[in-house]
């Protein structure tokens, strides 16, 4: 979307945004027809003559304007449609008379420039140098960059090998903009792994993932074919990919997959499709369970408590019994089970009744159990004698009190479970830390169970829901989820048998 768009898009809703971007699209296709049929009729011969004069140019661009185009457009849409046209040879040549007879060169223009080296293998040096003098003149003269012409201006420096430069127009470009550049990025990466700089690669795709960005497919090809140059490093180093798909929650593509599943044989490891059945791998028949470190733990535990004291978003508590809740789980920590109280009630057909047997269950299996519920619950608690089956705590009837059962069980560690229907879905959301979040979505997994009315135990939300598709290491194999489309790399859950099993010790 063009800067223009993005600031009509602050005030109009997507109906109309929508509508509005198809009808512009539908003009410039118009005006880009006649302007093509206008040079088809009049200069056909003309277009496939090695060199074409100043005058042959000013009259070309006088009757493409006659086609009712005003001169600001005018020459962007020429080189366009040149360019469309595969006349990259014609477009460059276009361009270089409008710079030597000083015509005014808007950012279109020079962006519709730029694109015509986008397949051009070889590059001359007047080009080059033309090219240059656009970055100079966009560096010294604009203090924001607009979005196209940054991921141009970036793919077209590293074509031409100034990737250094590149650097320098996404840095200028994110000074004053917090759109990622997603298109200069993937360039980037790729370039620098194609051309051995793999420590700053490595530096740009961090900032991809951390960004919340799965890459595209060539910056895994890029990736994998400069490591494959060390075969005593190579599967370190594949290892250390997929740590990061784990880490940022990503699942690469069937085209990625199936590049990697090959080099990996190749390799000697043994990859191979595989299904889950239930939690199964069908392959090495080994559980696919998340477990998470106890820094980790740590890590949720510190970002959920930040969350119950600096929440300014919306009215979580009071200090004072923030302050309180904190201590009672630092002195009581840790616990087995940790049941949203209110939840359970409503959740459960028999409600106090059903929460009577399951505490009883738990307590025959040696659990302690801490019900976290909101004050008004306390007489029916004590009327049924429950109190003594659990520990509990009471937030006011007017706090939030999903923060607290998430801290309680982050705080208790490993083996601590919860006990919610609620998917905790705005706080997956919350999160704005890509890594975290995958975190707690992992946790979530593994930890949160849910109530099915007609037992007393606890049934784990992967079996009442899609299983929740991250990659993930059993022993020696490594399990990868992938996704058929590429427009939906970051979708949590994926069909069971779209997984393979990476075997590094078959
Ligand atoms: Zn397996």
């Amino acid at each position: 979307m063009n800067v223009q768009l993005r600031q009509i898009s602050l005030y109009i809703k997507p109906a109309q945004l929508y509508t509005l971007t198809r009808k512009l699209y539908h003009i410039n296709l118009k005006y880009r027809q006649t302007v093509f049929q206008t040079l088809e009729e009049k200069f056909k011969d003309v277009l496939v003559q090695p060199t074409i004069k100043k005058d042959t140019w000013e009259s070309i661009r006088k009757h493409v304007m006659e086609t009712n185009l005003h001169s600001s457009i005018v020459d962007s849409i020429l080189l366009d449609v040149l360019k469309q046209k595969g006349l990259i040879d014609v477009g460059i040549s276009y361009y270089q008379f409008l710079v030597k007879n000083n015509y005014d060169l808007t950012v279109p223009t020079q962006t519709y420039f730029l694109q015509l080296f986008e397949h051009k293998k070889t590059i001359k040096e007047e080009d080059k140098e033309c090219i240059l003098n656009i970055y100079k003149h966009f560096i010294s003269k604009y203090k924001s960059f607009e979005i196209t012409m940054s991921n141009t201006l970036v793919k077209t420096l590293c074509n031409i090998g100034e990737w250094e430069k590149a650097i320098e127009v996404i840095k200028k470009f994110e000074i004053n903009d917090q759109t990622f550049l997603y298109q200069a990025y993937n360039t980037l990466i790729s370039y620098l792994y194609d051309y051995g700089k793999a420590d700053k690669a490595y530096e740009y795709l961090l900032i991809c993932f951390k960004r919340g960005s799965s890459p595209l497919e060539h910056v895994y090809t890029s990736y994998i074919k400069y490591h494959l140059k060390d075969k005593f490093t190579v599967n370190e180093k594949i290892e250390e990919l997929f740590s990061l798909w784990r880490q940022y929650g990503i699942n690469p593509s069937k085209e990625t997959i199936q590049e990697y599943i090959e080099v990996c044989n190749d390799l000697g490891w043994s990859a191979k499709q595989t299904k889950l059945e239930g939690l199964q791998c069908t392959v090495c028949k080994q559980e696919l369970l998340q477990t998470l470190s106890d820094k980790d733990y740590e890590r949720l535990c510190k970002v959920t408590e930040q969350k119950l004291i600096f929440d300014h978003l919306y009215y979580v508590s009071n200090p004072k019994e923030i302050n309180k809740f904190i201590n009672f789980v630092k002195n009581g920590k840790p616990y087995d089970v940790v049941i949203d109280g209110l939840n359970f009630i409503y959740a459960s057909t028999n409600g106090y009744q059903q929460l009577e047997q399951n505490l009883i269950y738990h307590r025959k299996k040696g659990k302690k159990v801490l019900i976290i519920g909101k004050k008004h619950m306390r007489k029916s608690i004590m009327k049924m004698n429950l109190q003594k089956l659990a520990h509990y705590f009471f937030v006011d009837n007017s706090s939030k009190d999903d923060l607290f059962i998430l801290y309680a069980a982050f705080a208790s560690g490993k083996n601590a479970k919860i006990f919610s229907n609620d998917l905790m879905r705005q706080h997956k959301y919350a999160i704005t830390d890509v890594e975290v979040n995958t975190l707690f979505k992992r946790w979530q997994i593994s930890q949160q169970y849910n109530l099915k009315n007609d037992v007393q135990n606890m049934n784990k939300l992967t079996e009442e829901i899609p299983i929740d598709a991250i990659v993930q290491k059993q022993l020696s194999c490594w399990h990868i989820p992938y996704m058929c489309s590429s427009s939906r790399l970051r979708q949590r859950h994926t069909s069971n048998d779209n997984w393979v099993c990476f075997n590094m010790c078959p």
